[in-house]
C-alpha cells in the first residue's frame, strides 16, 4: 500500500512525485511508456523559468532523476481504471493492481489524429506526430505540417532546417501559435503557408507509404496535391481521461473539470496537468498543478493516518 500513486510520469506527475517525497509520502508513479511526457519530443524548450534553453529530452531526464533521487518509485504499466474501496484506491493496471490512500491523475493528452482518408492508415508510414523524431527521414525532401498552433510552428521551423520545403496547411487564415514562432516561420524561404486549407486525403505509393497529401481550400473548394512523403500532424491533443470517468467530471472535450486546487471532486483523488480543464497548458502550469496536487494529497494522507 502506497500513500500516493501518481498516474502519468510527465511534468505534472514528476513534479507531484518530487513534492510528495519531500512531504514524506511513499510514492509510486505508474507510467505507460517513458517518463517525460510530450516535452521529450520538443527540440528545444526556451520558456521554462530560469532555463534559457534546454533540449526537451534533457529536461525530462533531469525531472525524472530529481524525483527518483528523492525516492519516488517508477513502474511501467498501463492503468485501466481506479476502484474506490473506502479510503483505499485500487489502481488497476495491465500488470496487476496497486493500492494507495491518495491518487493524482496526471495522464496528460495524446495527439489528435488526422480524420481524412489515409490519415490513420498511413500513421507511421509517412504520417507522423513527431517532427523531431521522424524529420530526419525526410532530409532534403518536401513535407507538410498540418495545424496552426505552437506545435505546428515548432515542427515547421525544425523541419525547415532538414527538408527542402515545408508546407504549413492550416484550416484558418489566422494562426493560434505565438507571434514569435509565426514570424520566425514567415522568415524562412522554404516554408510555404496554405490557408485556409484542410487535408482531404493522404495517398500511398505502391510500397504503402505516403506519396502525397491532397488539400482542399475550405472557402473555394479548390484542391491541390502536394507531393510529399512526410505529413506531420499537429492538430491538438485529446485528454487521456477516459479510464477515469468514474472518479472525474469530464467536460464535452474530455478534460477533467477541476479548479486550480486540482481537486477532482472525489475525496483523495486529484487531477494535474494537461488533462485538467484550464486556460494555459504549458510545462510551467503542469508543474504547478503537480505541486498543488501533491501538497493537498500530503495533507489528506496525514489526516487519514492521524
Ligand atoms: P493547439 O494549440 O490546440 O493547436 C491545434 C491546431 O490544430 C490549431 O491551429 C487548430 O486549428 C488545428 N486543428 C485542430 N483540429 C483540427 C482538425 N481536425 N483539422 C485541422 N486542424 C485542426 O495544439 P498544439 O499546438 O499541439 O499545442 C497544445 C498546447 O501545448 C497549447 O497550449 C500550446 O500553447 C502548448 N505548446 C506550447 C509550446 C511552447 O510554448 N513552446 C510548444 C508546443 C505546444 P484552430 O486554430 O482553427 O483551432
Amino acid at each position: 500500500m502506497y500513500d500516493l500513486i501518481i498516474i502519468g510520469g510527465g511534468p505534472a506527475g514528476l513534479t507531484a512525485a518530487t513534492y510528495a517525497r519531500r512531504a514524506g509520502l511513499s510514492t509510486l508513479i505508474l507510467e505507460i511508456t517513458v517518463c517525460g511526457g510530450q516535452v521529450i519530443n520538443s527540440q528545444n524548450v526556451e520558456n521554462f523559468p530560469a532555463i534559457a534553453q534546454i533540449e526537451g529530452w534533457r529536461l525530462a531526464d533531469q525531472w525524472q532523476k530529481q524525483a527518483q533521487a528523492l525516492g519516488a518509485e517508477i513502474r511501467t504499466a498501463a492503468v485501466t481504471g481506479i476502484e474506490l474501496r473506502g479510503d483505499v484506491k485500487l489502481v488497476h493496471t495491465a500488470k496487476g493492481d496497486f493500492e494507495a490512500l491518495a491518487v493524482i491523475i496526471a495522464t496528460g493528452a495524446g495527439h489528435r489524429k488526422l480524420d481524412c482518408p489515409g490519415g490513420a492508415e498511413l500513421s507511421g508510414r509517412g504520417v507522423s506526430t513527431c517532427a523531431s523524431c521522424d524529420g530526419a527521414f525526410f532530409r532534403g525532401r518536401k513535407v507538410a505540417v498540418v495545424g496552426g498552433g505552437n506545435t505546428a510552428f515548432e515542427d515547421a521551423l525544425y523541419l525547415s532546417t532538414v527538408c527542402e520545403r515545408v508546407y504549413v496547411v492550416h484550416r484558418r487564415r489566422e494562426f493560434r501559435a505565438e507571434r514569435r514562432l509565426v514570424e520566425a516561420a514567415e522568415g524562412k524561404t522554404n516554408v510555404e503557408f496554405l490557408t485556409p486549407y484542410v487535408p482531404a486525403e493522404v495517398a500511398a505509393n505502391e510500397l504503402g507509404r505516403v506519396a502525397s497529401l491532397r488539400v482542399r481550400n475550405v472557402e473555394t473548394g479548390e484542391e491541390i496535391t502536394l507531393d510529399t512523403p512526410g505529413v506531420f500532424t499537429a492538430i491538438g491533443m485529446i485528454p487521456n481521461n477516459a479510464a477515469f470517468a468514474n472518479v472525474l467530471t469530464l467536460d464535452e472535450a474530455g478534460y477533467a473539470v477541476a479548479g486550480e486546487d486540482c481537486e477532482s471532486g472525489t475525496p483523495g483523488i486529484w487531477v494535474a496537468g494537461d488533462g485538467r480543464k484550464k486556460a494555459l497548458r504549458q510545462l510551467v502550469t503542469a508543474a504547478s498543478d503537480g505541486a498543488v496536487a501533491a501538497t493537498a494529497a500530503a495533507r489528506y494522507v496525514n489526516l487519514l493516518c492521524r
